[in-house]
């Protein structure tokens, strides 16, 4: 059974550090690489991060119904395919998405058990001192990116988990508590119990 986590923030927050220590640190989980129709940033590799395509290509794909999920966020088409759910299904893996409130919104109806997580900075000083130590955004996306958060931060209260990016430490290690403890629910491990319950049956049975 594939438990989907989705796990939205303002930029800056610290999202990408957390969905990469707990990809590589945590096994038996699949990112989902989003499409997009925003222009690759810096370093970013065709595949990795986004599969980056035109917005005649997005619509196109809008209209065959791909997308588990869509949105357009600051000017730009985002979305999840639907096969990010049948592979992690195939594979037995759990899936964890880096989508906006909206993408999470339209994720939940689909998904109620779908597992939500929002990530927050500390305070609007830290998060602006992590903007400019990033030193990937000019003054002026900085003050947009900030202004942004102000209002994205309003959504916190529509997610299952609410994590506070102080020390990155204890963060990182709390998404994956987080990831462990929603994977011994109940409804989760029924399989892998049936047949622990079965040998104490055998037991019982004098066998
Ligand atoms: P996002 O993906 O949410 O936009 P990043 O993961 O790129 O954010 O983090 C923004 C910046 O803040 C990066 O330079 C990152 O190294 C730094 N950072 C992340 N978490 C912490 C933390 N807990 N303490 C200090 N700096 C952090
Ligand atoms: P960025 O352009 O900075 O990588 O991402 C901008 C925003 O788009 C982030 O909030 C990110 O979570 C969101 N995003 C990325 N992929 C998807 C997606 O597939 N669907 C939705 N709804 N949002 C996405």
């Amino acid at each position: 059974m594939t438990s989907v986590f989705i796990i939205s923030a303002p930029s800056g927050s610290g999202k990408s550090t957390l969905v990469n220590r707990l990809m590589a640190e945590l096994g038996r989980l699949t990112f989902s690489v989003s499409y997009t129709t925003r222009k690759p940033r810096g370093q970013e590799v065709e595949g990795e991060a986004y599969h980056f395509i035109e917005r005649d290509e997005f619509e196109a794909r809008i209209g065959r119904n791909e997308f588990l999920e869509w949105a357009e966020v600051f000017g730009n088409y985002y979305g999840t395919h639907q096969s990010a759910l049948q592979i992690a299904e195939n594979k037995g893996l759990d899936l964890v998405l880096d989508i906006d409130v909206q993408g999470a919104a339209q994720l939940r109806e689909r998904i109620p058990a779908a597992v939500s997580i929002f990530i927050l900075a500390p305070s609007r000083e830290k998060l602006e001192q992590r903007l400019r130590a990033r030193s990937q955004d000019s003054d002026e996306v900085i003050r947009r990116r900030l202004a942004d958060a102000a209002r994205e931060i309003q959504n916190y209260s529509l997610y299952d988990y609410v994590l506070v990016n102080e020390d990155l430490e204890e963060a990182a290690e709390t998404l994956k508590s987080i990831v462990r403890a929603e994977r011994v629910r109940r409804v989760r491990v029924e399989e892998r119990i049936r047949p622990i319950l079965a040998t104490f049956d055998r037991r019982a049975l004098g066998e």
